[in-house]
Order: structure tokens, then sequence, then C-alpha cells
């Protein structure tokens, strides 16, 4: 029997991608009843943009909803072997809470507005004075460079022209052992929850009847049928919503943008993995983290400076560049002087899926029954289990007839109780100028 001639397969709901986000909502769909399907291009669950993530769970956004957000999500990842409730034969993640500093630079700058929302939404946090970082972090130097700069520019050794004043540092946050364990979790607690997950499974077609999502079609011919279809492609968001019509009739766009982090050995006068911490740095231009066997990761928070490299997700370069190596591992340098440039180049090369805005687009769409999780531009893997909530939601209400678009659907957060417009995330918002523009979200 043909595919063609072969029965569609019936679910009533198709997410397509089983990344963080996809896994995520996968389980909160699962949990209400729905007879879930992911369907994933790649051979295993987190295999795309997720795998490469560097996984920091911070509250470091420039707006009310984005650190609300935050906050709710990360009790995700302290709570999570309940909140799995599952048995993954991989085990569980680790969430290392080693805290976030980010560097008060001077003026109006983005670590200003989140020390204002911090304060406003009663996140943890303390104010250190260059003797605690002295204390605290001992390899940094806290000589002003900025604004940041790129190698090449004449002025990038230049002496400093004065000290940071501090830092704000924030015990609560950290980060995630292993992204792509935490989908393979996901996936078992959906599937405990009854879900389904197909690997190889590539969707080439977003199929409707009239203006209702009917389901997908996959490139080996196979038929899934159903009235729900979740777009969460991650860097293929834009790609997918071309297929199902809906590209042009939403106001915020996506586009996949190519990211370099990299990997070098920590300062050999200091333990990375017991003392060390996350840093953003947006005098220099990048942030870090400490990474298994006494490295550092490094990446950039995106300086005017820097070009931005919009790609096609299917065919772009994925091998390190030389002048971006340089860039980051040299501004983290300047801050810490005793880093040094290894010879080799280590790293990562993966795609942001990025919003006109930096901000995510959780929404319907104007095709009844295809939803998007789409526009994570950096920052929202710590989110996950909050989205998985936040999208159930908007799912369940919309299904039963509630007008999104008229009157957003507003989220209780199941662990902080804090109430999240959901209409913050719309498909039709006009770009936030709030936003960093940048990774910071
Ligand atoms: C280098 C890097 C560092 C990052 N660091 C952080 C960080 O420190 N903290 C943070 O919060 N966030 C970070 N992020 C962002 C975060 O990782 C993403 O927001 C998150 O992983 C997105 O998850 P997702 O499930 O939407 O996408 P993905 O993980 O990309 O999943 C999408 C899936 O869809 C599948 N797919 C695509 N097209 C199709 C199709 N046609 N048919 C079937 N399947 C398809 C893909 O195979 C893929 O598995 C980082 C991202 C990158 C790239």
């Amino acid at each position: 029997m043909t595919h063609e001639t072969a029965p569609a397969h019936d679910f009533e709901a198709v997410i397509i991608g089983a990344g963080v986000l996809g896994g995520a909502i996968a389980v909160e769909l699962a949990r209400r009843g729905l007879r879930t399907l992911n369907v994933d291009k790649a051979p295993t669950a987190g295999a795309g943009s997720t795998s490469n993530s560097c996984a920091i769970v911070r509250f470091s956004y420039s707006t009310v909803p984005g650190v609300s957000l935050a906050w709710e999500a990360m009790h995700y990842w302290t709570d999570w072997p309940d909140y799995i409730a599952a048995d993954d034969e991989l085990g569980l993640i680790t969430f290392n809470r080693c805290g976030q500093f980010n560097l008060l630079v001077g003026g109006d700058d983005h670590s200003a507005t989140v020390r204002t929302l911090w304060e406003q939404l009663g996140i943890p946090f303390e104010e250190w004075t260059l003797d605690d970082l002295a204390q605290r972090m001992p390899v940094l130097d806290h000589g002003l460079y900025g604004p940041p700069k790129r190698p090449d520019d004449p002025h990038f050794w230049d002496d400093a022209h004065g000290t940071v004043t501090g830092a704000l540092f924030s015990p609560d946050s950290g980060y995630v052992s292993d992204p792509q364990l935490s989908c393979h979790n996901l996936q078992r607690a959906a599937e405990a929850a009854g879900g389904e997950f197909w690997f190889n499974a590539e969707v080439t077609s977003v199929d409707r009847a009239e203006n209702r999502v009917s389901g997908v079609t996959l490139a080996d011919g196979r038929r899934v049928v159903a009235p729900i279809v979740v777009n969460v492609a991650g860097p293929h968001s834009a790609v997918v919503n071309r297929m199902a019509g809906v590209h042009d009739s939403m106001n915020i766009k996506t586009r996949a943008l190519r990211h370099e982090v990299h990997h070098v050995p920590a300062p050999q006068d200091f333990d990375f993995m017991a003392d060390g911490m996350v840093g953003a740095d947006d005098d220099t231009g990048f942030y870090f983290r400490p990474e298994t066997g006494n490295n550092v990761l490094i990446g950039s928070v995106d300086p005017t400076c820097d070009p931005r490299e919009f790609v096609d997700p299917d065919d772009y370069d994925t091998s390190l560049s030389q002048e971006q190596w340089e860039a980051q591992v040299l501004r983290a340098n300047r801050r810490m002087p005793s880093l040094g440039v290894p010879h080799e180049k280590r790293g990562v090369v993966d795609l942001y899926d990025v919003s006109d805005d930096w901000l995510p687009i959780y929404d319907r769409t104007d095709l009844n029954g295809f939803y998007v999780a789409i526009g994570s531009s950096g920052n929202q893997y710590k989110n996950a289990g909050a989205v998985g909530q936040l999208m159930s939601e908007l799912i369940a209400a919309v299904e039963s007839g509630h007008d999104h678009d008229a009157s957003p659907v507003v989220m209780t957060g199941r662990y902080t109780g804090w109430e999240i417009d959901i209409g913050f995330y719309s498909r039709n918002r006009e770009i936030n100028a709030d936003s960093s523009m940048s990774v910071h979200g």
C-alpha cells in the first residue's frame, strides 16, 4: 500500500518540532488529555538549535512580562523531577544554580533597566561593589573599555577610561547541564501522558480545509489529520509559516540568525566549575558561563558593531569563523586578562530564530487551529516550562471560542501565581521599543 492510499493518522494536536519548546508544549497538551504527536525531521529530541543552547537561566530581561515569565519558568528547573514525573532511562538534567551577575557599566544601560524591573517585581538580587566583585570573581579586570568594539578597531586595546561601578547579582540564576537531555526528559513526560513522537519526520505541507488547519503531510508521504497544529520549528519557523500561508499576515516576522559560542579553558588560577558563575558584560560585549572540564563558554550580547548574519536555515556556514572567534575571545580577555587565547578554535555554530524585536511570538494565527511558539531570539530555552503552560492555556481558550485577538488570554503562573498577559507576545504587535533588540530580550 502506498502512502497515498494509506489511511491518514488521526491526532488531536500536531506539534512541529521536538526541541525544548515543542517538548514542553506537548507535555501540557497531553496532560490536558489531547492525543498529541510531535513530528521532528531530526533523529532525536532536542537535536535542533536547543542542542547547542548555552541553557542559561536568568531574569535580566527588558520588560515586565519578560522578567515575569523567566522568573515563573525558573521554578520548573528547580522542580524538574516532580514536573517531569516520568522515568527517563537517560537520567534527568540538573540545574546548576550558580548565580549570575550583570556588570554595572554606569548610566542608562540594560543593567539599570533590569535593576528597576527586579525591584518592581521583587526578584531577589544583591548589588555588588567592586570589592564584592573582586572577592567573588577575582579573575575580572574592572576597567571600562566600551562601547564594544571589534578587534580590528584601532581603539580595541585602548587603556580603560574608568571602571565599572559594580555588579547586579542574581543568586537564583544558573544554567542547565545538558539542554538536549532536557528535551528527552520532556519527551518521556509527554509520552507518559499519552503523547507520541515521530522522528526523521519532516513536514513538507501544512494542510487546510477552508480557513482551518486540517493536519500536515510529511516528506515520506504520510498524512496526519489534526484540528490543531503548532509551529515550534525553531529557526525554520518562517519556512513552516509560509507552508501554512500565514507568514504575510503576521506583523512581526522571524528570521534565522547565525551565532557562534566559543569554548576556552578557564584561567589557570580559578576553578570556574566550583567558583564561577554566569556573567554578562555589556561594556566589552560578551556573556559567559562555566562549562564542564573547567572551561568557559563565551557568547556575544550582539553589540551593534558585530555584523548580523541572517541566513537560510538549510544553507549556512557551520564552521567557526576566525573573525568572530577573535572578537569574542579577545573581548573576554579584556575582562579576564589571565584567560588567554587557545591555538585551536573550539565552540559551536547554530541559529537563533530572531523576531523583528527579539521578543518571542506565542500566539494563534489567522489560520484557525494553527498556532505559533516562535521567534525565541536566542533567549527562550529557560522559559520552556512556562511556555508549555502558556501555549496550552492559549490553545484551550481559543479552541473553546475565546477571541484572543480582541481580548487576550491572561495566564496565571503555576508556581508564582503571577499573571502574564499572553497578548504581549502577539503576532500583530508593533515592534516593542522597550526590547533590548538583542539576546537580552
Ligand atoms: C548558540 C545558542 C545559545 C543559546 N543560549 C541560550 C541561553 O543561554 N539561554 C536561553 O534561554 N536560550 C538560549 N538560546 C535559545 C534557546 O536555545 C532557544 O530559544 C530554544 O532552544 C528554542 O527551542 P525550540 O524548541 O523552539 O527550537 P529547536 O530546538 O530549534 O527545535 C525546533 C525543531 O523543529 C524541527 N523542525 C524544523 N523544521 C521542521 C519540519 N519542517 N518538519 C519537522 N521538524 C522540523 C527541527 O529539527 C528542530 O528539532 C540559545 C540558542 C542558541 C542557538
